[in-house]
């Protein structure tokens, strides 16, 4: 066991505070990984706040993380001491159920686990990135390529690979409209990565505060959401739709915007159920759809499709002590467009 600096919440719902963890011995498969950079994801105060359930405490959130190999084990193959790495949203998966095989970690049958907030294989739980070290299996562990640095590649770990694997699997490329809901942190990847595959991109945000953003980032259209003409004028309007709203949606009024055949997809994912009316997927004989993040090969890819087209995460460096705080801020919808932080000050 090594003991690691890390910041942790004690409780749901408390502020988070410096403590220490136990990582396990580098096993034969395993790598150490010294932990440069942990992005703030949405999905971290969902959890430390039991948004979505019950959870595991102490937490230590994180699954945005980027680092370099310190050590590797006996039998590692892939990896070498001095590497640039990351670790996304999962750290090992079953590997032998039909998903696993089909490079669909994300929906291992036997259920994945979680880098955090989950029961690893050993039956310990599971402590994510706002900690100075890790020791992941070899196989849930990615390349960051030389030409992304690493403080702006860890956001691509979650953000980036949870809007990639829909984008992709939607076929969103050129001659495709393609609105994506809400420019928080997965949003603006969301923007990014489509208007690199090659789509017409639309912002749908509440207001038009980030609108001189959205446009830079790659956007070629801006709308508020608040506006009701917003949704008259674009009725009928795109082939994809990617929420990322952490909030419950009016899926009708977001489905009304889709062409036939078009598919509303939602990565966000609220903390209460929502409703329907099944008249607004016959109708058009449209998708409602959702997607979790993206396998490790998939990661690997986007990770190689972010560095050929220069595509980093737009990030607010922070210390640890600032956590909280970016949590406050996250949640009023005041980031641009991700808190990243910077481990050296756990
Ligand atoms: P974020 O940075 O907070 O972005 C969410 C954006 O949604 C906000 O910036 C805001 O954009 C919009 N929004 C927030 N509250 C809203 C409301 N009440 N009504 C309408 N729009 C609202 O969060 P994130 O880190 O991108 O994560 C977004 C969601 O995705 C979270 O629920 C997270 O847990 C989930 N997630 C899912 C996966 C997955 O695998 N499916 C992976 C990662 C995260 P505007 O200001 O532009 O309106
Ligand atoms: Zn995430
Ligand atoms: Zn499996």
């Amino acid at each position: 066991m090594t003991t690691v600096a890390a910041y942790a919440a004690p409780v749901t719902k408390a502020l988070l505070e410096r403590t220490t963890i136990e990582r396990r011995e580098v096993g034969a498969h395993d790598v150490l990984i010294d932990i440069k950079f942990a992005g703030i994801c949405h999905s971290d105060i969902h959890q430390a706040r039991e948004g979505w359930g019950e959870a595991i405490f102490p937490m230590v959130p994180g699954h945005e993380i980027a680092g370099v190999v310190s050590e590797v084990g006996s039998g590692v193959t892939r990896f070498r001491v001095g590497d640039r790495v990351g670790v996304g949203c999962m750290v090992d998966s079953c590997r032998t159920c039909d998903n696993c095989e089909a490079d669909l970690e994300q929906y291992c049958l036997n259920g994945a686990t979680m880098t955090y907030n989950g029961i690893g294989r050993d039956g310990r739980p599971t402590y994510g990135g706002y900690a100075q070290k890790i020791v992941v299996d070899e196989n849930y562990v990615v390349r960051v390529p030389d030409g992304l640095a690493l403080d702006e590649a860890a956001p691509l770990l979650c953000a980036g690979i949870t809007t990639y694997s829909p984008l992709r699997h939607w076929n969103a490329g050129p001659g495709r409209k393609v609105a994506v809901v809400g420019l928080g942190g997965l949003g603006h990847m969301a923007v990014k990565i489509a208007h690199a595959m090659g789509a017409e991109v639309t912002v749908l945000s509440q207001s038009l505060r980030k609108k001189d953003d959205g446009l830079k980032l790659g956007a070629d259209h801006y709308y508020a959401t608040a506006d009701p003409a917003t949704f008259e004028r674009l009725g009928g309007t795109f082939d994809l739709i990617v929420s990322t709203v952490s909030a419950p949606l009016d899926l009708d009024a977001y489905l009304s915007l889709l062409r036939t055949d078009g598919a509303l997809v939602n990565v966000g994912a609220p903390e209460e159920p929502v409703s329907l009316d099944l008249f607004s997927v016959i109708g058009g004989r449209r998708t409602l759809a959702g997607s979790s993040i993206g396998g490790i090969r998939e990661t690997q890819e986007m990770l190689d499709f972010c560095a050929e087209h220069g595509i980093g995460a737009e990030i607010e460096l922070i210390g640890a002590a600032e956590i909280d705080e970016a949590y406050e801020r996250v949640l009023n919808s005041d980031v641009r467009y991700r808190f990243v932080i910077d481990t050296a000050t756990i």
